[in-house]
């Protein structure tokens, strides 16, 4: 693999994308102002409109003018603001590109980052999309074909459809989460463009830690020095509304794990200023079959040997 020569002389690179699932002024600000005080400036999805129908998983949205002022602040501290979907629930097209275009007056620009929200009929590639060939016949299998063709954002037909503004106004799309610290090293392809998904410019992957648990135990000790010695980069995918706060009180071992990490001198920017960075130091990778097969393989085999629902 490469090794990426970080800018300012730092030796590593560690980011979080925070999905926005049960995040509210009771628990965000705390973890903010943590991020904020030990250095490590991140980035924060939101949803823009009141959902449509009872999503799996809520939250607040930008319709709450006190949460909407929130996140301005943290925005206007350095935090990136991007998108989690534009509600918690399925979202028609009309309905999307006037979120879109609200985001915009609310954040100053479109945004740079989308990532699918769970159950969004709107989501991009997901389900059985994010597969090809017999990945994703043995996906169906696996989940017994209840992923089939649900989620059609970047179906043209669907009512759901707005894969041509994601074209148009979005960058960067997540798609897998892999179970190592050093993302790059689990998907070296990063950033890359999938000819099968034409409305996404640029993938890139994450490192899994979708709640407390699973946050604490990917960013161990013995992972982050890892990270470090291998100057390598870390983007968390992780939703801080789950168990980071509890009874108004951070998480002790987040606090005194991420207080560690930030005195490593790594590289603590959004998401998308490093993969920016990384565009342009490495290119876009334009994902070659071979490509393909090996980056979607990788993914199904964790998932199949961590035996999580899929
Ligand atoms: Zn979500």
């Amino acid at each position: 693999m490469e090794k990426i020569i970080w800018p300012e002389g730092k030796k590593f690179a560690f980011t979080v994308f925070d999905d926005s699932d049960l995040t509210s002024l009771q628990n965000g600000p705390l973890v903010y102002d943590f991020l904020y005080d030990v250095g490590i400036i991140t980035t924060k999805s939101v949803w823009i409109l009141q959902e449509f129908e009872i999503p799996i998983v809520g939250g607040s949205n930008c319709q709450d003018r006190d949460y909407l002022k929130w996140v301005q602040n943290i925005q206007a501290k350095g935090f990136e603001i991007a998108l989690h979907n534009v509600s918690a629930g399925s979202t028609k097209r009309e309905n999307i590109i006037k979120g879109l275009d609200l985001f915009k007056q609310y954040f100053g620009q479109y945004p740079k980052i989308h990532c699918n929200h769970v159950g969004c009929k709107d989501a991009l590639y997901w389900g059985d999309a994010r597969l090809s060939g017999s990945r994703r016949v043995i996906y169906n299998l696996l989940t017994q074909f209840k992923k089939m063709n649900r989620f059609t954002g970047h179906v043209k037909s669907s009512p759901f459809f707005w894969g041509d503004h994601c074209q148009k106004q979005i960058q960067f799309v997540r798609n897998f989460v892999f179970p190592e610290i050093n993302t790059l090293k689990a998907c070296p392809e990063m950033p890359y463009h999938d000819s099968k998904k034409k409305y996404v410019n640029a993938w890139f992957a994450s490192s899994d830690g979708g709640d407390v648990d699973s946050f604490v135990k990917m960013i161990q000790e013995n992972n982050q020095d890892r990270l470090e010695e291998e100057g390598g980069l870390c983007i968390m995918y992780t939703h801080f509304g789950k168990g980071f706060v509890q009874n108004g009180k951070l998480n002790k071992r987040f606090v005194y794990l991420m207080e560690r990490l930030s005195l490593k001198g790594g590289w603590y920017v959004p998401v998308s200023e490093v993969l920016t960075f990384l565009l342009e130091k490495k290119g876009l990778t334009d994902l070659s079959s071979k490509q393909r097969s090996d980056v979607e393989s990788r993914w199904l085999k964790t998932k199949i040997k961590a035996g999580k629902t899929i």
